[in-house]
């Protein structure tokens, strides 16, 4: 045993992992909070945040992340880098596993691990996360005012995406690597209308220009169907190809839906007692880090409630 029985633990250092640590700190509860393998989650990827209320003039994400971490640190709450390799959440206290022999226990867990996005894995597209590749069109569609962008994917993220750029960009092009779209009808009739969006189907993007100029400036495209490869001019590229909840191991204790999004039995409550989740990782719908840091905020409050009724 590498510690006492901790009062709660934070699985994800994101905005709703550390929200949720500030609260439980000030609440003196001495959070522990693990980063895994995204540590500041989302946002530590994105540059400039123009929707966190409180920042007139926006905010670089990493620089929110790195203040929220300060923080909760100020108020006592500890980091440890870790990944969880397995957890019995079906006794009191908690047995966190964390591997070579690090075993936690404790009375809480908030689990606040969220969802990462989905990339194509070319190694131009990670090296131009940032500067000119998003995988969040409300977060960075602003920066292309006046400029063509690119979305891919053929569900209803995609058309979402596709729609929301319609106000900023001049021209959105939709990629899908299929003629059929996962899309609901209404959103894809939707996107199709538009005289904005055009679609390039039975289409993968190979690669994306120009890392050495640190800025999306075209795609190398193959369609599928007649093999032809060609370059593609675009000023931004916008992965709509879904979200992986961070939350595999979970399945086993709590209620998830089809694709490993916890499904709360009540608010930031899941079916096992002292277990709570919040932000991404319980939310496909919202996303957004103001959302995440209020649930953050939700189960810190509700991890307090519940260590009071439990006389703790
Ligand atoms: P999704 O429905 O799983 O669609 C993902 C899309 O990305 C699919 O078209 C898929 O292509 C494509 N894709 C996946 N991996 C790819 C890759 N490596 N390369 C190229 N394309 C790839 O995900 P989603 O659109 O995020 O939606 C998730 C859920 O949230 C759905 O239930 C959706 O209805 C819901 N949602 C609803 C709304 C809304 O109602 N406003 C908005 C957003 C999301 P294939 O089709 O070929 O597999």
């Amino acid at each position: 045993m590498n510690h006492p029985v901790r009062e709660v633990v934070i699985l994800g250092s994101g905005c709703s992992g550390l929200t949720a640590a500030i609260y439980a700190a000030r609440a003196n509860l001495k959070p522990l909070v693990v980063e895994g393998h995204e540590p500041g989650g989302q946002l530590s990827l994105t540059t400039l945040v123009e929707n966190f209320p409180g920042f007139p003039e926006g905010v670089q994400g990493p620089e929110l992340i790195e203040n929220m971490k300060k923080q909760a640190q100020k108020f006592g709450a500890e980091f440890m880098s870790g990944h969880l390799v397995d957890a019995n959440l079906t006794f009191k206290p908690i047995h966190l596993n964390f591997g070579g022999g690090k075993i936690i226990e404790t009375r809480t867990l908030i689990i606040a691990s969220g969802a990462s996005a989905r990339w194509l894995n070319l190694e131009s597209e990670q090296a131009l996360i940032g500067h000119g590749v998003s995988s969040c069109a409300t977060c960075d569609g602003f920066f292309f005012s006046g400029q063509e962008v690119t979305v891919i994917g053929g569900g209803d993220s995609a058309m979402e995406e596709a729609l929301f750029l319609t106000r900023f960009a001049t021209k959105v092009t939709v990629i899908h690597r299929r003629d059929h779209f996962r899309a609901s009808k209404i959103m894809y009739e939707r996107a199709k209308a538009h005289p904005k969006i055009q679609f390039l189907t039975d289409t993968i993007v190979e690669d994306v220009y120009d890392v050495t100029k640190k800025e999306v400036t075209g795609l190398k495209l193959k369609n599928l169907k007649s093999g032809e490869v060609y370059d593609f001019k675009t000023n931004a590229l916008f992965l709509g190809i879904g979200h992986v909840p961070n939350a595999r191991w979970a399945k086993e204790f709590l209620d998830t839906d089809a694709d490993g999004y916890i499904v709360p039995t009540n608010y930031v409550h899941t079916k096992v007692p002292g277990v709570f989740a919040c932000g991404d990782v319980a939310d496909r719908r919202y996303r957004q880090a103001i959302t995440a840091s209020g649930t953050g905020c939700m189960a810190a409050m509700e991890v307090e409630k519940y260590l009071e009724a439990m006389g703790h």
